[in-house]
């Protein structure tokens, strides 16, 4: 049996790297499970897969895709507690649980991670096998009827940002700075306020974006090439800065100015990947005299995405607001090239 799969051939030579073609459907071992796929999410992450810039753990002709929402096709026959027609989503990242990242708790940093979307097959095609290891992992997580698929699909990013939330340390009555309104930035703020925040303050130059912040409850949605971040900072802050800073995109050159806007004691997350190897300069006294705290974030761990679906089945977050544009399967290409354009919020692939 045939199914249409998105194949990237290789890291190099973008866009010519991949076509949207006929694979063999996965054929599903006795301990495994079929995954029908209903939402598969574009992530920053495949821009920088797609181009090359990101090639851990991805594949020759090998299909990417990370964010994952389906209905249970086929169940094998060793395989108890799922059957056919059950919608779940799946949490990508199984940790070995025995490297010394996994053994100190920190089973998201884990050293031989594997992952649905690079060593296995992920969410851009008809049919995803799920893999023995990611279902004995907890890696399934079951859905209501009232998620949507592409809500589903979004679990995987909001995990993430649960993590982030974490070593952010963000909770009661804190003032928060988000840097960056995209997808991320987004949920970061909603996260912020579901954990008990006064105030959050988005910093976004893009003014759907800035405007869709304040519908999801920013205080502020500061477009920071036209406004003065810093003054509109200090004014919601008594002069104090913020007591925790998100940064949801990896610019380097803002890393500097951002630091000196946290308050005394205050928290930076570096949580948005920067690029490689590139450099950033910032004033190390800043974080000396305020005994700032600098962090950063890597995926999640289960727990955060076990919370992350409770949190999306139990309506605290809405993750459908996100979702800017949908395209069928065989309209990839298309919306991959919006997707590079930079300006679409979240694609979201369904079949
Ligand atoms: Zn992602
Ligand atoms: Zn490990």
């Amino acid at each position: 049996m045939k199914m249409k799969a998105v194949v990237l051939h290789g890291p190099e030579n973008y866009p010519n790297n991949y076509e949207v073609m006929e694979i063999e459907k996965p054929v599903c071992g006795e301990n495994d499970f079929l995954l029908k796929m209903k939402a598969a999410a574009l992530c920053g992450t495949d821009k920088r897969i797609f181009t090359g810039g990101k090639t851990k753990g991805v594949r020759p002709d090998s299909v990417v895709g990370h964010e994952i929402c389906g209905v249970i096709e086929e169940v094998g026959s060793n395989v108890r507690g799922y059957k056919a027609g059950e919608k779940v989503a799946i949490a990508n990242v199984i940790p070995c649980g025995h490297c010394p990242a996994c053994l100190s708790g920190r089973e998201n940093a884990c050293l031989n991670r594997q992952a649905i979307g690079y060593e296995f097959n992920g969410g851009f095609e008809e049919y995803v096998l799920i893999p023995e290891v990611c279902i004995k992992s907890g890696n399934v997580v079951k859905l209501p009827e009232h998620v949507s698929y592409a809500a589903g699909a979004l679990i995987e990013p909001l995990a993430c940002c649960i993590r982030g939330l974490r070593n952010t340390g963000t909770g009661f009555n804190d003032t928060v700075l988000i840097i960056g309104a995209g997808p991320i930035g987004l949920m970061h703020l909603q996260l912020s306020l579901a954990a008990g925040a006064q105030k959050v303050i988005v910093s976004e130059l893009d003014a759907e974006k800035r405007e869709l912040a304040l519908k999801l409850g920013a205080c502020r949605a500061v477009d920071s090439k036209n406004e003065d971040l810093r003054k509109i900072v200090m004014e919601e802050t008594n002069g104090e800065g913020v007591d925790r800073i998100v940064m949801a995109i990896g610019v380097n050159a803002l890393v500097d100015s951002t630091f000196k806007l946290a308050k005394k004691g205050g928290t930076v997350c570096l949580f948005a990947g920067f690029p490689k190897g590139k450099m950033s300069e910032f004033d190390p006294s800043v974080i000396h005299y305020n005994e700032l705290n600098i962090t950063g974030s890597t995926a999640y761990k289960r727990i955060d995405y076990l919370q992350a679906a409770d949190m999306v089945i139990h309506g605290k977050i809405d993750l459908d607001a996100i979702v800017s544009q949908k395209f069928k399967l065989d309209d990839f290409r298309e919306a991959l090239d919006l997707h590079m354009a930079g300006t679409a919020l979240k694609i979201v692939i369904e079949d």
